[in-house]
């Protein structure tokens, strides 16, 4: 897994801040902030790669530019460690899987494949052939990925 941190700072009582902008014009409520996932797994990294040990205190900042809000939040090492066993649990059955259905939503419209994939409500109504792989007929391949 690979992630950018949007800036990484050292705070002036030793802890490391982990901080990111965005732009969404509301900002999610404390709860929705203490479940995130993104900056979480930001955390395991920066903590893999030696920028703070076991002990260091890590905070996790949002920035919110619209509403202009700051907000942050912590984790514990059992919730980093729940964390870590969920996601190698979500890449294990990822890996496992044979079919990937097209799920259709809000990220449709962020989509680099928007206007190919028929699942999309930005298609372009050009139909895509189908291309087996093995016995799984993959959105990835209707997108002619494989080809
Ligand atoms: S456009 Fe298709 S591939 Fe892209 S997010 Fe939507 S359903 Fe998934």
């Amino acid at each position: 897994m690979q992630g950018v941190i949007d800036r990484l700072v050292r705070a002036p009582d030793g802890a490391i801040e982990i901080h990111d902008y965005k732009t969404s014009a509301r900002a999610p409520s404390q709860r929705q902030l203490d479940a995130d996932r993104q900056l979480a797994l930001y955390q395991i990294g920066v903590t893999r790669n030696g920028a703070a040990d076991r002990d260091t205190e890590v905070r996790l900042v949002w920035h919110y530019l619209l509403p202009d809000r700051v907000r942050s939040s912590t984790r514990s090492a059992q919730q980093i460690e729940a964390l870590r066993r969920d996601t190698v649990a979500a890449i294990d059955r990822i890996e496992a899987a044979q079919a990937f259905e097209a799920r259709p939503g809000p990220l449709c419209s962020w989509c680099e494949y928007r206007e190919r994939c028929p699942a999309s409500p930005h298609w372009n109504g050009e139909a895509e052939p189908a291309v087996r792989t093995g016995d799984a007929t993959t959105p990835a391949a209707q997108l002619g990925l494989f080809r």
